[in-house]
């Protein structure tokens, strides 16, 4: 599990809802933890380690210690949003890349956690931010999508250098085709893999 910078095509895949709370899931759970955190990031969607399920971790600390601070969103929808506010993003598939991005300020999210128990959440602020980044990914949706039109065009040729980049690592194997990672999306919306 590793992951995947922009353009990965999983980061423009609609998540598919997740129908089974098993060890697969708190295995890869676990993983997606670490991965967060060896990368000094607060929010990770599955689709950022080519995974088509509906659901994010969160610890808006990033600090590995700050065990209790570890949030599972399983099948997140957010129900309400007040107010627009802006404020820097940055996002783990787009490594060193920071930008202006306006979003709802207060927001209430429902989602279940990793015991399958339903939750809502009000939030403002960061963590409000947060979430609304990371129910995006699962739409297929990255922050750069939400900046000014202005911004956009300032920063097209920093994301130019990130398609051809990752296009250069296509050609070294380092990744499949595009093809290939499209037909392994579709394959695990069936399920996880079973041993
Ligand atoms: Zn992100």
């Amino acid at each position: 599990m590793q992951i995947v910078p922009y353009p990965h095509p999983a980061l423009r895949w609609k998540s598919v809802p997740v129908t089974e709370i098993n060890e697969y899931l708190r295995t890869t759970i676990r993983k997606m933890f670490d991965l967060m955190y060896e990368a000094k990031g607060i929010g990770l969607a599955a689709n950022q380690v080519a995974l088509p399920w509906r659901f994010f971790i969160i610890n808006l600390t990033g600090d590995p210690a700050e065990v209790h601070e570890e949030l599972v969103f399983i099948n997140p929808e957010i129900v309400k949003r007040k107010g627009t506010v802006e404020d820097e993003e940055g996002c783990l598939s787009f490594p060193k890349f920071y930008g202006q991005v306006r979003r709802a300020e207060e927001i209430v999210v429902e989602a279940f956690d990793l015991q399958g128990q339903g939750f809502q959440m009000k939030l403002d602020d960061l963590p409000s931010r947060a979430i609304q980044h990371e129910t995006d990914h699962l739409d297929g949706v990255l922050f750069t999508d939400r900046m000014s039109d202005e911004l956009k065009l300032q920063y097209a040729p920093i994301l130019q250098d990130f398609e051809a980049t990752y296009r250069k690592q296509q050609e070294l194997d380092l990744f499949p085709s595009d093809d290939v990672i499209k037909q392994e999306l579709a394959r695990l919306e069936a399920g996880p893999p079973r041993p």
